[in-house]
């Protein structure tokens, strides 16, 4: 990522970022144990982070302000989340 392309003049957006991307990772290690047949191999992960982080609604926010707190989207996280690791699980994108 060139830190570049987010600058404007002297101002940096790239401390910008969408908190539903870290929820979405504390969601992966959390359900996680439920997929015992998951392989756990790093393709797969990207996969499942990218599957689902394309699907959250995106919330961005000054870095300095973000908070891990329980909201309304918690629900709905769960259940992007776990229907990316079902579906990765039946069509890994490898052999
Ligand atoms: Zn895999």
């Amino acid at each position: 990522m060139n830190e570049e392309h987010y600058k404007i003049g002297n101002i940096n957006l790239i401390n910008v970022r969408n908190v539903n991307e870290v929820k979405v990772i504390k969601m992966m290690k959390q359900v996680l144990p439920d997929y015992p047949k998951f392989d756990n191999c790093t393709l797969c992960f990207q996969d499942i982070y990218a599957l689902s982080v394309s699907k959250v609604t995106p919330r961005y926010v000054q870095a300095g302000t973000i908070m891990l707190k329980k909201s309304d989207d918690e629900t709905k996280i769960e259940q992007i989340v776990r229907s990316a690791f079902e579906m990765v699980i039946k069509q890994p994108n490898h052999p």
